[in-house]
């Protein structure tokens, strides 16, 4: 038996719908009937080459929800049926960072659906059982899916951030990261502002309870209008990584504040040392997240603390045309791909 897949063959090229076929679940393993699946600017980073992790020939996708349908040897029956989110990484399992539970810094990762081995841009794929959350009846998977990253990446980079009660939180780039990470914030009893060019998104920003927007096209300073706003952030999350926004993110930041990077661009920063050391800013990078993460998200969402927001779906077919309009910029929330 076929089935449909986007499959990326290499940087620069662009990705491919084929028919191959429908992969079938080793031990340990369960295969997923996709419900839906996000659209991350991961992808986009697949596409133009600036990632390269060096294989080829695999399906997109890693913002992944659908129901076990299939399953092998080993695997409790009781799975069979269950709504899921995928955890997309499989580390080796018993490095040092496996055994605490990061998973996103073992470096031996097994597979990682969606980057070094097939993901969700399909009608199926196969996972390890363990890798699979169980989602609430009342949470839609079209609504969870895009929390399989943008949620679980904000929950991670909130708690690498410790954010603490009356901390000003500045999220600096309001895509499907930046709004789960302002509620992440909001929720933790930071006061958050955000800053797009988007005033779309920048509205949405304030519905979801940033205390101040600041729009990065009118020409302002964005730096000093955070400062003079609070005389300095205490956390900062750089989602956009260009050069200026960089520099920006990091002269708004108090004395010992901290700076997380999570978003990236082919751009550069230099800084001096000086900078750093005599404000004792705080450096720190945090990429995708652990299995408990994905566990919080679902948890989050379900209990209706964060919103997921999707901009609207599309069906596989039409990828392209999602890719365009994340490149352009002009979605609120997440792109999700829907399979009926
Ligand atoms: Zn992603
Ligand atoms: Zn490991």
């Amino acid at each position: 038996m076929h089935m449909r897949a986007v499959r990326y063959l290499g940087p620069g090229q662009p990705f491919s719908l084929q028919s191959i076929p429908r992969p079938e679940p080793a031990a340990g393993q369960v295969r997923i009937k996709l419900k839906a699946c996000g659209m991350c600017h991961t992808e986009l980073h697949f596409r133009d080459g600036l990632l390269d992790l060096g294989c080829r020939d695999v399906t997109m996708g890693h913002e992944i929800a659908g129901e076990i349908e299939a399953l092998g040897a080993g695997v409790d029956p009781a799975r069979l049926g269950e709504r899921v989110l995928v955890y997309y990484y499989e580390g080796c399992g018993h490095c040092e960072y496996c055994r605490t539970g990061d998973e996103q810094l073992c470096p031996a990762v097994k597979a990682q659906p969606g980057f070094s081995s097939d993901g969700g841009y399909a009608d199926y794929m196969v996972v390890r059982a363990t890798n699979c959350v169980v989602v609430p009846a009342h949470v839609s998977l079209e609504e969870i899916a895009p929390m399989a990253c943008a949620g679980t990446t904000a929950v991670h980079a909130g708690k690498m951030a410790r954010i603490r009660p009356g901390d000003w939180v500045v999220i600096h780039g309001t895509g499907g990261v930046g709004l789960a990470l302002l509620q992440y914030a909001r929720h933790m009893g930071g006061r958050v502002i955000a800053i797009d060019r988007s005033a779309k998104r920048l509205e949405l920003a304030s519905t979801l309870g940033a205390e101040h927007v600041i729009d990065a096209t009118a020409q302002v300073d964005v730096a000093a209008a955070v400062m003079a706003l609070t005389g300095g952030a205490d956390v900062v999350f750089e989602l956009v990584g260009r050069e200026a926004t960089l520099r920006a993110s990091l002269q708004m930041l108090r004395r010992r504040g901290r700076y997380v990077l999570v978003g990236y661009s082919a751009d550069v920063l230099q800084v001096h040392p000086i900078d750093l050391i005599v404000r004792e800013i705080q450096v720190m990078g945090s990429v995708g997240s652990t299995l408990q993460d994905a566990h919080d998200i679902v948890d989050l969402v379900s209990r209706g603390v964060i919103r997921s927001l999707v901009d609207h779906s599309i069906a596989l077919e039409d990828f392209e045309q999602g890719l365009h309009t994340l490149e352009e910029g002009h979605a609120q929330g997440r792109i999700v791909i829907r399979f009926d």
